[in-house]
């Protein structure tokens, strides 16, 4: 879509000095509003060439003259004005890079939108969200196509051609649409001879286009048996419906455990959408795009498109066509699904709503919920966050009546939630030592599950053999050179390894530093985990999961069908095991440690930890033959882990609001951080004081700044990192204080800054 044309100018709008050439040619010009992917909120115009000014619409990329060298510079045209901006000449633009438009304009107002809520650049946004495959055009090639002449039909009732030469002919006059080479020659049954001939003769016409090669693989479709929803799933349905049909916006906030049949509720609302001739848009935590949740959509709607991070540009850009055309019913992605261009959109669903993962951690720093809420209001459609554990920036919407709760207080089939037992590891010297990853509860209930024919999955966050290796002399760690973190022992592939940067160096003999042979490896990582698995449980199959066993195409995929066929008896690993897996025969399920999740410097530890229990909870009990849960923690009696045990969320959030309610923290307060980071210490320091000193000059009374000071990771990458923030219960007050400081600032040479608002982690 594209803004209504402007009419021409009306007679009395006209100026009265001027000659009526030049009021024909003032009447006659456009100008493009161009942003460029540069941190600025400046729109600029470009006079549009009378030969280009038919091709071009808002959502096209274009080629302009930019800055004093008047360097050629790409930049997205955003709108097409009649109204000449004052006080400076306008160059012109020089070239149309696209077609057709990347963007509707739904889509443009969204970018737009993200610009001045995550207080960064339109261009920066647009730049961001259009796939790299889109703007390459990755996966198309010119080809012919060929028609037949307007007189073929006349002429061929009246000459002779040679049979071959009649039958292309004839398949051309009967199918209505141009056709390309391979499908002509196909049905005509003849080579590219004939063609060729009659198109020397004048008997048909050939003309390129661009077309996508690349073939998409939607995967067949698979039977499912039909599911009756219950009183509680019919209700929630029903009311989502409702504001469906009478397309209003509204955002519904699903809480409803793990196994409630939120995903059920799901596909029942978008089938509806889709009986409408409307699309949906599913988002998803990336590792919850397992085969088994795609396997789910597939198997009850027609089309699906799934986007992941695995997907090559042409694929990606063969999806985009494909969604852009509106022959897509439902769009299930990771984050960036958000921003697919189905033309008709009916409905957006978040599924694991309090995912941190749907928070981008570079720039545009968006977080899809919110970008998804401004949509779902644009177009009028409703939103529906499903959760079994809320954020609490979503439950206090609910609370002020801003969002509607909707509620799936139980399991399916009366499946009862699977107690969790909290065991206390501090008196359990092997653990407190980290010698020992399994305590004798879990041992005790490992031994049980499998005897009982029951598999099992471990959780624990930390990958690697131990996080930390130090010397028993001087007590010195080994540390990574370029990060401020501890590198972690690879036992596998005998290496110290950073996961801040990837630096990794063979494990050191001796200290580095006083020269004692011998380090000590403390702590316990899931190779460690593993490796204790197999000499308590000689003989029971194991199976990791982290990112360094899950780096090829399909590992994943081909890991759960081991432990869903039952070749695997226990499963272990990250968070990547935490989520969304449904597996029957589960019967225990063990968290190694909670502590690590509680203990991170993090306002948002505690939340995390009870969202994270419940969650590996939610992987067991989920058929008849029950299952439990154990905790391995030294706060046994930390709320968090408490609510948890109890599977009582409303508790927790209550209380947990009260608290944040106290210290003035989110969601009751929005905040902005601003990170500085430079190679030079001192002078990445300097310039944050300085920054903060501007930040004081210009921020009215109801924004508080704290900092600056070094960022928890003071060092990452080689680059010194400090950060500030500013809090208010008014966010416009904080966009404006930042938008009167950005232009004040000018970093040193060699320092950059990144904006992050309501940021997620302050690592
Ligand atoms: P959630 O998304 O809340 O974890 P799911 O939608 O995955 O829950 O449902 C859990 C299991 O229960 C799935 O295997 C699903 O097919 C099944 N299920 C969902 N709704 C019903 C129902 N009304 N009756 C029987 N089984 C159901
Ligand atoms: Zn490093």
């Amino acid at each position: 879509m594209s803004r209504p044309a402007p009419s021409l100018f009306a007679e009395e709008d006209l100026p009265d000095n001027l000659a009526p050439w030049e009021i024909a040619e003032q009447a006659d010009r456009w100008y493009a509003e161009v942003v460029f992917s540069l941190p600025l909120t400046t729109i600029f115009h470009y006079q549009v060439p009378n030969d280009l000014r038919e091709r071009l619409q808002p959502g096209c990329r274009v080629e302009v003259p930019f800055g004093r060298g008047n360097q050629s510079k790409t930049g997205y045209c955003v709108g097409v004005t009649r109204e000449a901006p004052t006080g400076r000449t306008i160059k012109s633009l020089t070239a149309i890079l696209d077609r057709e438009p990347l963007l509707d304009a739904h889509l443009l107002e969204l970018t737009r939108w993200i610009g001045d809520r995550y207080l960064c650049g339109w261009g920066q946004v647009l730049d961001s969200v259009i796939p790299a495959g889109v703007k390459a055009g990755s996966g198309t090639r010119d080809i012919q196509f060929y028609t037949a002449a307007p007189d073929a039909a006349e002429r061929l009732a009246s000459s002779k051609l040679p049979p071959k030469q009649r039958a292309v002919i004839q398949v051309l006059l009967d199918h209505a649409a141009p056709m390309p080479i391979g499908d002509l020659t196909a049905a005509a049954d003849c080579g590219p001879g004939p063609i060729q001939t009659l198109r020397q003769k004048g008997w048909i016409v050939a003309d390129r286009r661009r077309t996508m090669v690349a073939e998409f693989d939607a995967g067949p479709i698979e039977p499912h048996t039909p599911i009756h929803l219950n009183l509680e799933q019919q209700r929630v349905v029903d009311t989502v419906l409702a504001a469906l049909r009478a397309q209003q916006h509204q955002t519904f906030l699903l809480h409803g455990v793990t196994g409630s049949g939120k995903t059920e509720v799901y596909i029942r609302t978008i089938e509806e959408v889709v009986s409408y001739g409307r699309q949906a848009i599913v988002l998803v935590p990336e590792i919850s795009l397992t085969p088994q949740t795609i396997r789910r959509f597939r198997s009850r709607f027609a089309s699906v498109a799934v986007l992941h991070s695995h997907l090559t540009d042409a694929e990606r850009h063969a999806q985009w066509r494909l969604i852009a055309e509106g022959q897509v019913q439902v769009v299930v992605g990771a984050r960036s699904a958000v921003f697919a261009p189905t033309p008709h959109l009916g409905l957006i669903v978040i599924d694991e709503e309090h995912e941190t993962s749907f928070k981008q951690d570079n720039t545009p720093r968006y977080h899809a919920r919110e970008v998804a809420r401004h949509r779902a209001a644009l177009m009028r459609v409703p939103l529906l966050l499903g959760t079994a554990t809320p954020t609490l920036e979503s439950w206090l919407r609910v609370q002020r009546r801003e969002d509607q709760l909707l509620s799936l207080p139980r399991r399916v089939a009366k499946l009862p939630l699977p107690p969790v037992v909290v065991v206390d590891t501090r008196n359990d010297p092997l653990i407190q030592n980290k010698q020992r990853a399994i305590g004798r509860a879990l041992f005790t209930s490992m031994q049980q599950a499998l005897k009982s024919d029951g598999q099992i999955i471990l959780f624990l966050n930390v990958r690697g053999f131990s996080p930390l290796m130090l010397c028993r002399g001087c007590g010195n760690s080994l540390r990574c050179p370029d990060c401020d973190l501890t590198l972690t022992w690879h036992k596998q592939h005998c290496k110290a390894l950073c996961h801040g940067c990837g630096h990794e160096i063979p494990p050191p003999a001796a200290c580095p530093k006083c020269h004692r042979p011998g380090m000590q490896m403390l702590g316990m990582g899931t190779q460690r985990l593993e490796q204790e698995v197999h000499s308590s449980f000689p003989g029971v199959s194991c199976l990791r999961m982290d990112s360094d066993t899950m780096k090829a195409r399909g590992s994943h995929h081909d890991a759960l069908e081991q432990f869903r066929h039952g070749d695997v008896r226990i499963l272990l690993g990250t968070q990547m095991i935490a989520k969304g897996l449904d597996f029957p025969n589960v019967t225990l399920v063990g968290v190694v440690d909670a502590d690590t999740s509680l203990r991170q410097p993090d306002l948002r530890a505690r939340e995390r930890t009870f969202q994270l229990i419940a969650q590996v909870a939610g992987r067991t009990g989920r058929s008849a033959r029950g299952g439990r849960v154990l905790v391995q923690t030294a706060c046994p009696d930390d709320s968090a882990i408490q609510f948890a045990a109890k599977h009582d969320f409303l508790g927790f959030a209550k209380q947990e609001l009260e608290e944040r309610r106290d210290c003035q923290a989110p969601p009751f307060r929005q905040s902005v951080r601003v990170i500085i980071r430079g190679l030079t210490e001192d002078l990445v320091q300097a310039e944050s004081e300085r920054l903060v000193k501007l930040i004081r000059t210009v921020a009215p009374a109801n924004v508080r700044v704290l900092g600056p000071a070094p960022c928890p990771i003071a060092k990452l990458q080689k680059y010194f990192r400090f950060h500030l923030q500013m809090t208010s219960d008014d966010r416009e007050a904080l966009r404006q204080t930042w938008l009167a400081t950005a232009p004040l600032f000018t970093p040193a040479k060699d320092v950059e800054y990144a904006v992050d608002v309501d940021p997620l982690n302050l690592r």
